[in-house]
């Protein structure tokens, strides 16, 4: 199975979650990508939009990249525009970092920070005032899918999480089943089907042509070797990846998914 690359539509994103990790030295993985990523003779061009999102420290060392085809994102940003808020960080500040998007709701902050559906849609607001795309994420837990509670589970999370306006510029979905995170496990594509059909059919009926636009990536041990198959999955227009896009030679991997 092919990637879903030719949709006249849709351009994949392949976004690089470093999470907590990466530091000066971690730059050089950076150049190695671009250098992987630049077309040869023999080989063709990474169809897909590629992005990484760092910690924050790194977005303004790494504003190099941006002019060779990698854009920047942000892991998470406060609701608000500035403010005592110690420790956080606002999305207008990211977007003067920088980034172009910022991932909110990531599993890991839901569940670390406690941050309900309504945190998420004030972060989300919050990236659209700025100016950047928000990439939301949602995933059952393995108790959740055991129960058969996984699709309810996810339309709940974008429902409650997003607010009205969004478009397939602002905003990206991605689906991350938290079991499937950092586990080396991967649902199978059945299940990865199943539940991207689902959120396309809920982003159309409450965003119409801008929900059938909009891109949904999965994510959940994406590596080299199952990205093909997983990309190759109707209504999956990318991937969210972890520990995989910490180095250069294994996210290019995935990215080879897209040639
Ligand atoms: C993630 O945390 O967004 C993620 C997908 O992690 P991993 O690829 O390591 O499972």
């Amino acid at each position: 199975m092919a990637a879903q690359k030719n949709s006249p539509k849709i351009r994949a994103l392949v976004a690089g979650n470093w999470k907590m990790n990466g530091s000066k030295k971690d730059l050089s993985e950076l150049r190695k990508l671009v250098t992987a990523m630049k077309p040869t003779k023999s080989g063709g061009q990474v169809k897909a939009e590629v992005m990484i999102c760092p910690p924050a420290t790194l977005l303004p060392r790494m504003a190099d990249v941006k002019a060779k085809g990698i854009a920047l994102g942000g892991q998470d940003c406060h609701a608000n525009i500035n403010g005592a808020h110690t420790g956080d960080i606002s999305a207008e500040m990211l977007k003067e970092a920088g980034a172009k998007a910022v991932i909110i709701g990531h599993s890991e902050r839901r569940a670390d920070h406690n941050e309900s559906d309504k945190i998420v849609r004030a972060k989300v607001e919050a990236a659209h005032r700025a100016g950047l795309m928000a990439i939301m994420c949602v995933g059952e837990s393995l108790k959740q899918r055991k129960a058969g509670e996984t699709l309810k589970v996810v339309q709940g999370q974008l429902r409650g999480s997003l607010p009205d306006g969004c478009t397939a510029k602002n905003t990206v979905i991605a689906y991350e089943p938290v079991w499937a995170i950092g586990s080396g496990l991967t649902p199978s594509v059945e299940q990865v089907g199943e539940v991207h059909a689902a959120l396309r059919k809920a982003l159309i009926r409450r965003f119409g042509d801008e929900g059938a636009k909009t891109r949904i990536l999965y994510g959940g041990s994406v590596k080299p070797a199952n990205a093909e198959e997983l990309m190759a999955v109707p209504h999956v227009n990318g991937a969210l990846v972890g520990g995989a896009s910490l180095k250069a030679q294994d996210f290019y991997g995935i990215l080879k998914a897209y040639l």
